[in-house]
């Protein structure tokens, strides 16, 4: 199932004409900081992040170390292993102080002199404890991440790599794990897997502006079209788009309708639970996603961004609309559909599928104009989605349940076989091998038993296997040269020759793709 659907990920968006980017599973903690927000969840409580070191120093794990590393951590701050920042710089200071003192005053402690006194004991353990806290405070290197999404990395490559001096725009797709502490649960998980795609391009001298709507609406188009594509070739159950615009960063747009919305959002206060009244004041959007039951008919009296949109936004909004419709894409607008980011605008867009209860959202996705510029590149338009994997794979399960439930042959899981070789008898072992050679050269399924069976059972394993065909090799098929083909499904026999019934196999390959 995994490898059916990236499989046909491949396939579908590789005819629109995106190639693959692998991004690296970590990166420096910063950029994740700055493309995905400090503030938000993601960034704030979800981040696996550890300091990298120096190859030659022990990580301090123990938080345990004593004098010998901590003259190795002076040595590393000279040769520059270390950063050279003001924390650790004071850090090292009270460091050598502290060695000094055991240096002078204990020097026969740290020979495991055995007349000291209790107090003397007493002191020097105290000591030792102050400089391993002290040492554990001390930086070794880059913060860095396990990667939490992938839309960072592909626009730092995108930087790294000059790909604004590529035909434009630059469509890529990546799929791979995503790390996020959560609490896991069915649809949740710490580790996890999505299939994203991005499509970048860099804004050109005397391009942009007013004149690009018409072409930035087609691309957020073509980008959801390509997904709901790639669900309806899965043939995904209860796929429902929902989008919305949300404006962009300016006070005419977005950054007033904020104000007027959490103006709208302190009347109401007292009527609101504890999450949303804090959000008022951090991200009064993200009330709007409240699923509190007792909120939602206050939240149906909040201002609508829809009715705040500057012209140029709600000319692109309106022309994604007709795009999606040229183009046969059905959706929901829902005006409570937001990204808590300050760089998303415009277009935004959630896809949710059957059988997940409350994790059913299987697609994220928006426009990030800016980001890369953000990220130190050029100015840059983005848009792009995220698909939650595992998700996605078991609302296809769910659904595949259902029409499964009754139809025991080919359960779900098997990886199932074209031809089970059923041989038996001294002369046909080679006859065997050589023909599960031939079939599989013709890209056939085939299962060759290592030692010979009798009869009842192989085709027993064959049924077990889910095997279409089960190719019977005894002593006189070997010795007539007319091999027995046996359709598992009605049991039927045929005889042929082994070049008829390769041929007469692969075409009966072709016609089951
Ligand atoms: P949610 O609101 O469910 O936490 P999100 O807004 O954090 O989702 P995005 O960052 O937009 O999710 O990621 C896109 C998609 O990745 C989601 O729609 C979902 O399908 C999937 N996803 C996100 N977090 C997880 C996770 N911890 N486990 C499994 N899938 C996830
Ligand atoms: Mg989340």
């Amino acid at each position: 199932m995994w490898n059916r659907v990236e499989h046909t990920a491949r396939e579908v968006f590789g005819t629109f004409g995106f190639g693959e980017i692998r991004p690296p599973i970590f990166e420096p903690t910063e950029l994740f900081a700055r493309a995905v927000g400090g503030e938000t969840d993601i960034v704030s409580k979800e981040m696996y992040s550890f300091e990298d070191r120096p190859a030659d120093l022990p990580a301090n794990v123990a938080g345990a170390f004593g004098p010998d590393y901590a003259r190795q951590l002076f040595s590393g701050h000279e040769k520059g292993e270390i950063p050279n920042s003001l924390s650790n710089r004071i850090a090292l200071k009270e460091i050598r102080q502290r060695l000094e003192e055991i240096d002078t005053e204990y020097p026969k402690m740290r020979l495991g002199s055995a007349d000291a006194s209790a107090e003397a004991i007493e002191k020097y353990n105290s000591l030792l404890q102050r400089l391993a806290y002290l040492i554990s405070r001390v930086s070794l290197g880059e913060l860095v991440s396990l990667r939490p999404e992938a839309t960072a990395s592909v626009c730092r490559a995108y930087i790294e790599h000059n790909m604004h001096a590529w035909p434009q725009p630059v469509k890529l797709y990546y799929t791979g794990p995503m790390f996020r502490r959560e609490r896991p649960q069915k649809g949740r998980y710490r580790q996890f897997y999505q299939i994203g795609a991005e499509v970048l391009e860099t804004v050109q001298q005397g391009q942009g502006g007013a004149k690009d709507i018409p072409k930035d609406a087609a691309v957020d188009a073509e980008v959801i079209e390509m997904v709901m594509a790639f669900f309806g070739r899965l043939e995904l159950q209860g796929v429902q788009l929902e989008i919305n615009s949300i404006g962009h960063n300016s006070p005419d747009c977005r950054r007033g309708y904020v104000e007027k919305l959490k103006a709208a959002l302190v009347e109401v206060k007292d009527k609101l639970g504890e999450d949303s009244r804090r959000r008022i004041e951090t991200n009064p959007l993200r009330v709007l996603d409240s699923k509190l039951e007792h909120e939602q008919a206050i939240i149906a009296t909040l201002p609508r961004i829809g009715d705040h949109l500057c012209d140029d936004c709600k000319s692109h909004y309106a022309e994604l609309k007709r795009q999606l419709d040229l183009r046969g894409v059905k959706c929901h607008e829902n005006w409570r559909l937001v990204r808590g980011l300050d760089y998303y605008m415009r277009t935004t867009f959630e896809i949710t599928a059957q059988g997940l209860g409350s994790q059913n959202a299987v697609c994220g996705g928006g426009r990030y104009d800016g980001l890369v510029e953000l990220l130190g590149g050029p100015p840059t338009k983005g848009i792009g989605f995220a698909i939650g994997e595992d998700r996605l794979i078991l609302s296809l399960q769910e659904a595949r349940k259902e029409v499964a439930s009754g139809e025991g042959r080919v359960a779900s899981g098997k990886i199932g076989r074209d031809v089970y070789i059923a041989w038996m008898g001294k002369t046909s072992e080679e006859t065997a091998i050589r023909a599960a050679q031939k079939l599989r050269t013709a890209g056939l399924r085939v299962e060759l038993p290592p030692v010979e069976q009798k009869f009842g059972k192989a085709l027993g394993q064959a049924d077990k296997l889910g095997s279409r065909y089960a190719l019977i090799l005894g002593d006189d098929e070997v010795a007539s040269g007319q091999w027995t083909l046996k359709t598992l499904a009605d049991g039927s026999q045929k005889k042929m020759g082994e070049a008829e019934l390769v041929e007469f196999l692969k075409g009966a390959r072709a016609l089951s793709g």
